[in-house]
């Protein structure tokens, strides 16, 4: 049995990962759950799963009385519970587990990634910002502990199955698709009247706010670059990023003597997530397979990167390095946050960022500190620019 710690479990990429656990119950054992504030989610949760411990990040003192009444709910089910930061710090610093997913959205995750690291666990991450901002000292911190990272974000799952096997100096480049999102194709000038609800309609994947709103922007292919560099030591120049809409071709490797292999599948994020769980092996389930025979016509072609300007602000931000990735997904995080609460339009997006990058002082990015000096510099200009 392996033994499993999911932060972030009460979101969207949480939620399918213990759906995967429910359908393969001998194999696993949840021993922490991590949210942060949708207790009545995470109470369910360590009802059904009942793990050891769980971390509530919201902190004791927001819950007013609440919190003596939860602390007493949890102890009569016998799982230890844990407020604030420092709980999820905590439970993901334990290393009486094999795997910790990170399902946590944003930078917020990038510390508890480090303690899974630092411990030599298993990461099966899902949490792609952890690798954007800080992308050498994630690697590195794996590396030192002999940790094991595995992608569970679709397109790097697929790399990952693909790569099996294969040498790496024996492949010519990656191609990461995307499905283009719901405004593939909306002329440009249609843009400015783009509402939250347009944005949040996904054409193939239903997935948390965040990570919705990234992907009608281009801007989740862009993180979706600077974390393949990162996971698979890749320059820019050998990762490429292609549309295709119907999202059944996960992504693509194509070798030095011109063969190309593919991972191909419906979209849905359980197949990526057991992969990570299972990995190295391969387990039967009974999610929905492909039917060939109705997906007759798959789709490709370039990205457009003036409609899209996140994507290119992306490529941008990896090819000036440093801690320009954690600027730049700072200020992404507060402009669609800001987006979201329906205080700027969907093209202020890119143009918040562009800016953040523009008078943003470049420095190296190899430790916490930097990084974390970046990401508050970033999302204070960004709050400094709304109030203007
Ligand atoms: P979500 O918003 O649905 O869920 C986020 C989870 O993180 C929740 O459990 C929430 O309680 C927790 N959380 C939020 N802020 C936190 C904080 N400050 N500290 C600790 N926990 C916090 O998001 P999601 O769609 O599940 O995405 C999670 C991550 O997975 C993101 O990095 C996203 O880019 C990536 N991802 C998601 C999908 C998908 O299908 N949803 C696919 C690929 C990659
Ligand atoms: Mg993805």
């Amino acid at each position: 049995m392996k033994r499993l710690g999911i932060l972030g479990s009460t979101g969207s990429i949480g939620t399918n990962c213990l759906q995967v656990v429910e359908a393969l119950r001998e194999e696993f054992e949840v021993t922490y759950l991590a949210s942060h504030s949708n207790v009545e989610l995470l109470w369910q949760q360590a009802q059904m799963f009942r793990p050891k411990a769980v971390a509530l990040v919201q902190s004791a003192q927001n819950l007013n009385g609440a919190a003596y009444d939860l602390q007493r709910r949890f102890d009569a089910l016998d799982v230890e519970l844990l407020f604030g930061d420092e709980g999820l710090l905590e439970l993901a610093s334990r290393d009486d587990v094999d795997i910790v997913v990170n399902a946590i959205v944003g930078s917020a995750g990038l510390p508890a990634t480090l303690r899974a690291l630092a411990n030599g666990v298993t990461l099966a991450l899902a949490n792609k910002e952890t690798l954007v901002v800080a992308g050498e000292l994630v690697t590195q911190t794996a590396k030192r502990a002999g940790a094991t990272l595995i992608p569970i974000d679709s397109e790097h799952s697929a790399l990952w199955q693909c790569l099996s096997g294969e040498r790496l100096e024996r492949l010519e480049r990656v191609i990461i698709t995307a499905s283009g999102g719901p405004f593939r194709e909306w002329p440009y000038d249609a843009f400015n009247k783009i509402t939250v609800a347009d944005a949040l309609k996904h054409p193939n994947w239903r997935m948390g706010r965040k990570i919705t709103i990234d992907s009608a922007t281009l801007m989740n292919k862009g993180l979706e670059v600077i974390e393949a560099h990162w996971l698979f030591a890749l320059p820019l120049a050998k990762i490429s990023v292609l549309i295709h809409p119907q999202s059944i071709i996960h992504s693509m490797v194509e070798f030095v003597d011109g063969s190309i292999k593919a991972q191909l599948g419906l979209p849905d994020m359980r197949l990526p997530i057991q992969y990570a769980l299972t990995y190295p092996d391969r387990l039967p389930n009974a999610f929905p397979r492909l039917d060939f025979a109705r997906w007759h016509t798959l789709t490709f072609h370039e990205p457009d990167l003036e409609k899209f300007s996140c994507l290119k602000l992306a490529l941008q931000a990896l090819s000036e390095g440093g801690t320009a990735p954690a600027v730049l997904n700072a200020a992404n995080e507060e402009a669609v946050g800001a987006f979201l609460n329906e205080r700027v339009r969907f093209v202020q997006i890119p143009q918040i960022i562009s800016e953040a990058l523009e008078q943003h002082r470049n420095g190296q990015a190899r430790d916490f500190e930097a990084v974390l000096a970046a990401d508050r510099w970033s999302r204070a200009f960004v709050q400094q620019y709304l109030c203007n």
